[in-house]
C-alpha cells in the first residue's frame, strides 16, 4: 500500500510541492494564520459538520458575541445557543461551553498545548485534538478527516474500504509520515485544502494538481473517483411532523427542547411526528395534551417545509391554533413560554423551525406585528 512513502526524497518532494501550492492557494479565512488558539478550537470544533466556505459569517458572529475563552466560558447556555443557531448538532456548542469553563479553572483560560490534554476536554476527539495541537502550537501530530481520507486514497490507490479500523489505521501511519516536521499545521491544514479545493469526490482537478505526478490513481485509472470506496447509501426514512403556531391573545406559545435529546435545549413550535392513521389535526392536539398538557383549537394550516437531518427527513406542517383551556406544563419539554412574535429573534431555534419564522417575516401579519 505505501509504495513511495517509505522514500525519504519522494516524502520531501511531495511535501515542498503541497505545501508551495498551498502557500499560493489556500482560502482565506478569519481565523487562518490568526495564530490564536482560542480561534483555532471555535474555528475546528464549528468545522466537524460544516464547510470552510458556510463558515466564515458563523465564525465571524459566534468570535464576536464572544471574544474570548472567558467571554464563553461566564455565558448562560441560552445564549451560546444562540450564537450557534445555524450551525445544527448543538452538542458541540454546549461541550464548548463545558471545555470554556474547564479551561478557564484548570489551564488559566489558555488553550492547552499537547494532544493528550486536548483529547481529555468535552467534545474533543482525535482529529480536533491534532489539528489544534498542530495549527495552533506547531506539534507534529497529523491529521486524518475525510478530504484527508480521499487524498490518501487516490494518492496510494487504496481500493479498501477506508471505514475499516485496520485500513484507517494504515492511513494514518501514511498520513503522519507524509507530515512535514517543520510546518505540521500548514501542511495539516494544506492537505485537506487539497481535498476540499482539487481533489474534490466526484469531479477532481488532477489537471491543476500540484501532486498529479505523486497520485497513483491519476496515473493508473481512468477514473479515481471510484476511491475511496464507498459505502451504499441508507436510504434515509421521512416522517410527517405537525407543529403549532399557538396563539393566546397576541402571543405565541414555544417550548424548549429537553436538555439531553436531539437539539437539545432549542427552542421550537410545539408539536411532534404524526403517527398512523391520524390527521395532522388530530397529532397536533395529542401532541400539545402529551408535551405540555393544555387544550388547544387547530384552525388553518399555514405553510409546510421540507427539511433534512443527517439519519431522517421530514416536511414539517405549521397550524396555526388557539389556546383553548388548562395551564401549560413542561411534561414533555424542559420549559416554555409565551411570546410576542417580534422576540423570536431572542430564542435559538433550531434550522427548521428557523425556516417558519423566515416564512413568517415575510407573511403581510407578521410584518405588521413585528
Ligand atoms: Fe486527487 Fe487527481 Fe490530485 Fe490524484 S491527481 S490527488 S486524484 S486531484
Amino acid at each position: 500500500m505505501n509504495s513511495w512513502v517509505s522514500g525519504c526524497e519522494d516524502r520531501i518532494q511531495f511535501g515542498l510541492k503541497l505545501l508551495s501550492w498551498y502557500d499560493s492557494n489556500k482560502r482565506s479565512t478569519a481565523w487562518r494564520d490568526t495564530g490564536n488558539p482560542y480561534h483555532i478550537w471555535v474555528s475546528e470544533i464549528m468545522l466537524q459538520q460544516t464547510r470552510v466556505d458556510q463558515m466564515e459569517s458563523y465564525f465571524t458572529r459566534f468570535i464576536n458575541v464572544f471574544p474570548t475563552i472567558e467571554d464563553l466560558a461566564s455565558a448562560e447556555e441560552d445564549k451560546v445557543l444562540k450564537a450557534w443557531e445555524g450551525l445544527g448538532y448543538y452538542s458541540r456548542a454546549r461541550n464548548m461551553l463545558k471545555t470554556a469553563r474547564e479551561v478557564v479553572t484548570k489551564f488559566n483560560g489558555k488553550i492547552p498545548e499537547t494532544y493528550d490534554q486536548l483529547l481529555d476536554l468535552p467534545g474533543i476527539g482525535p482529529y480536533t485534538a491534532a489539528a489544534i495541537s498542530s495549527i495552533a502550537y506547531g506539534h507534529g501530530n497529523a491529521v486524518l478527516d475525510g478530504n484527508v481520507v480521499r487524498v490518501l486514497s487516490r494518492l496510494f490507490k487504496i481500493s479498501s474500504d477506508p471505514g475499516k479500523t485496520m485500513i484507517k489505521a494504515e492511513m494514518m501511519e501514511i498520513a503522519k509520515k507524509l507530515l512535514v516536521s517543520e510546518r505540521p499545521g500548514d501542511f495539516n491544514q494544506a492537505i485537506m485544502e487539497l481535498g476540499a479545493c482539487v481533489c474534490t469526490p466526484k469531479t477532481p482537478k488532477c489537471n491543476v494538481c500540484a501532486v498529479s505526478s505523486k497520485c497513483r490513481a491519476y496515473i493508473e485509472l481512468d477514473d479515481p473517483t471510484i476511491l475511496p470506496k464507498k459505502k451504499k447509501k441508507k436510504l434515509k426514512p421521512h416522517y410527517q411532523v405537525v407543529a403549532g403556531l399557538i396563539w393566546r391573545d397576541y402571543e405565541v406559545l414555544i417550548a424548549q427542547r429537553p436538555e439531553n435529546g436531539m437539539l437539545g435545549g432549542l427552542w421550537e413550535f410545539p408539536g411532534g411526528k404524526q403517527e398512523e392513521g391520524e390527521s395532522f389535526e388530530e397529532c397536533l392536539i395529542r401532541e400539545i395534551r402529551e408535551e405540555l398538557d393544555f387544550e388547544i383549537v387547530v384552525e388553518d394550516p399555514l405553510h409546510s417545509i421540507d427539511h433534512s437531518y443527517s439519519h431522517f427527513k421530514i416536511t414539517l406542517h405549521l397550524y396555526c391554533a388557539r389556546y383553548f383551556s388548562g395551564r401549560p406544563k413542561a411534561v414533555g419539554c424542559a420549559d416554555w413560554c409565551w411570546i410576542s412574535p417580534d422576540r423570536f429573534d431572542d430564542f435559538a431555534f433550531p434550522k427548521s423551525d428557523l425556516k417558519i419564522i423566515d416564512y413568517l417575516k415575510n407573511t403581510e401579519y407578521f410584518k405588521s406585528v413585528l
